[in-house]
């Protein structure tokens, strides 16, 4: 199958952070490969921007090793890598002082090309870039501001944050980034939905018995301790990334592909939800892996807080309580240390109105399963006979759309979620991006939750690591009668 790449207008991309963490793994090889498909042209300008001291030729070495690592195998030996980089170059800029700012304007076009700043510094600074980039004269009505999660750590921050940024940006040149968005996967949900007649109609919760939205690794919080034991997995994956793919999976079709009217239905489905009961939700905390817990610490060890009370596990059940989903549960999970890295959205129909085959034929449901990773891609289980003389009896078979066979045959993988994003702050599509008012509603839905804990002084559960999490999550299934999918031990 041969895509269609189209390449986007020449850009200048600044990238404040550019020598950290996420500059290296991601957005460096990912401009990368999408200049090695053709689809950021040459002449393009990438500046990166931190407060450590580089030249650009030092800056150029620390983008062709990042790209050699994280570049997913892309050829670099046969002069691609060197052209790209003449396109790279470095500003010592501190954030929070003079130093750079006026050399960085310097080397900003004003000659009409779109120009983008990517803010992949930590979000303390996000509002001194932003004050910055507006009275060094970058910030003008063409430009776009990316900004990392997280956004808040609460819905008083997340509006602190968006007035910070309102004072300099409008809305509509605000990306937000959530990679989950990002996701060949997640769009193609998008695509199942709304471009076949075969599902719409059964989405509802006349035909669907509940939805899962499973999100687990098998790391744990590794050197991000400090960041996260004041996290926690609420703030950190359930409050961004899961509400996202509820919000995809759970919105109303709508009327265009365009991002308000994307987004419009997402904050529907979030205003729609009900608060969370206190016992329809377990957090979990991770012990050491036993016998290896050198490699494999706990939690706690791992954050270097003994007494921490932050969560590494989150399940929990969500009402919609909206025309199609009232009486369809949501069940989300998401945890550190777990027995698999799997992200899975799993929507269970119901058992047929009437058994035609007989008890002893068992029960069998369709199953629609949208895997983020790994293997990305959709199956479908449908209920055949099992094939043979033994009668009828019937059996569960997938039908596999797995997306690394059938749209990548030379087994290159897809392009990573932000390489898309990317291309799409450059093009000025913010569909997949997340609105303020989005962001502000769903921490307006976490909060109590949050702060339920802290009121009830309440500890989480430890589990084995390499478990599925603690038994309560799979409780908390099972006083339905239902069970979660994956991620077994
Ligand atoms: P990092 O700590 O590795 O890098 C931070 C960067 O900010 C460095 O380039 C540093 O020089 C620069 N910096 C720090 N203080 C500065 C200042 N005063 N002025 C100018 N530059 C300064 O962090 P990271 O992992 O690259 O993460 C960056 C952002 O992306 C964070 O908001 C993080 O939460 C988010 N994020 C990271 C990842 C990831 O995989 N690394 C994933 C999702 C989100």
């Amino acid at each position: 199958m041969v895509s269609r790449i189209i390449p986007v207008e020449p850009f200048d991309l600044v990238i404040f952070g550019g020598t950290g963490d996420l500059a290296r793994r991601k957005i460096l090889p990912g401009l990368f490969r999408r200049y090695c498909d053709g689809q950021v042209l040459p002449g393009a300008r990438i500046i990166g921007a931190a407060r450590s001291e580089h030249d650009d030729t030092e800056y150029r070495q620390f983008a062709a090793d990042a790209i050699r690592e994280f570049g997913g195998g892309r050829a670099c030996e046969d002069g691609t890598l060197e052209a790209f980089l003449e396109n790279l170059s470095y500003v010592t800029t501190d954030a929070r002082g003079t130093q750079g700012w006026d050399e960085l304007a310097s080397r900003i076009s004003n000659d009409g090309r779109i120009k983008a700043f990517y803010f992949s510094v930590g979000p303390g600074l996000f509002g001194d870039l932003a004050e910055r980039l507006h009275s060094y004269g970058m910030a003008d009505a063409d430009c776009r501001i990316v900004v990392e999660k997280p956004f808040g750590r609460d819905l008083a921050s997340a509006r602190t944050l968006n007035a910070t940024l309102a004072a300099h940006f409008n809305e509509s040149q605000i990306y937000r980034i959530d990679h989950y968005l990002g996701k060949e996967t997640v769009q193609n949900l998008m695509a199942v939905r709304f471009g076949n007649m075969l599902f719409e109609p059964l989405w509802n919760s006349q035909y669907v018995d509940h939805i899962q939205i499973t999100v687990a690794e098998t790391v744990g919080v590794g050197g991000r301790g400090e960041y996260y034991d004041k996290s926690g997995a609420m703030r950190d994956m359930v409050q961004n990334h899961l509400m996202q793919l509820l919000c995809l999976i759970a919105m109303e079709p709508p009327a265009k592909f365009d991002p308000d009217a994307v987004r419009d239905e997402k904050l529907k489905v979030i205003r729609a939800l009900d608060p969370v009961e206190p016992h329809h939700i377990v957090r979990g905390q991770y012990d050491a892996h036993a016998g290896q817990e050198d490699a494999h610490p706990s939690y706690r060890d791992a954050v270097e807080n003994p007494r921490s009370s932050t969560e590494s596990f989150v399940a929990l059940k969500a009402h919609i309580s909206n025309w199609r989903w009232a009486g369809a549960p949501f069940y989300l999970r998401t945890g550190k240390r777990l027995a698999a890295r799997s992200s899975e959205i799993t929507v269970v129909f119901k058992d047929t109105p009437h058994n035609i085959f007989g008890a002893d034929a068992g029960r069998h449901r369709n199953v629609l399963s949208i895997r983020l990773q790994p293997n990305e891609g959709i199956t479908l289980g449908v209920t055949i006979k099992e094939p043979g003389p033994g009668g009828m009896r019937l059996v569960d078979v997938p039908l596999d759309m797995s997306f690394a066979e059938a749209l990548a045959p030379d087994g290159e993988d897809p392009p990573d979620a932000y390489e898309r994003l990317i291309m799409d702050v450059i093009r000025g599509n913010q569909t997949l991006f997340m609105r303020g008012d989005e962001v502000e509603a769903a921490w307006a839905w976490t909060d109590p939750i949050i702060a339920g804990w802290e009121a009830r002084k309440e500890f989480p559960k430890p589990y084995e690591s390499g478990s599925s999490g603690p038994t309560d999550a799979d409780l908390l299934m099972q006083r339905d009668g239902r069970k979660w999918r994956g991620v077994s031990p």
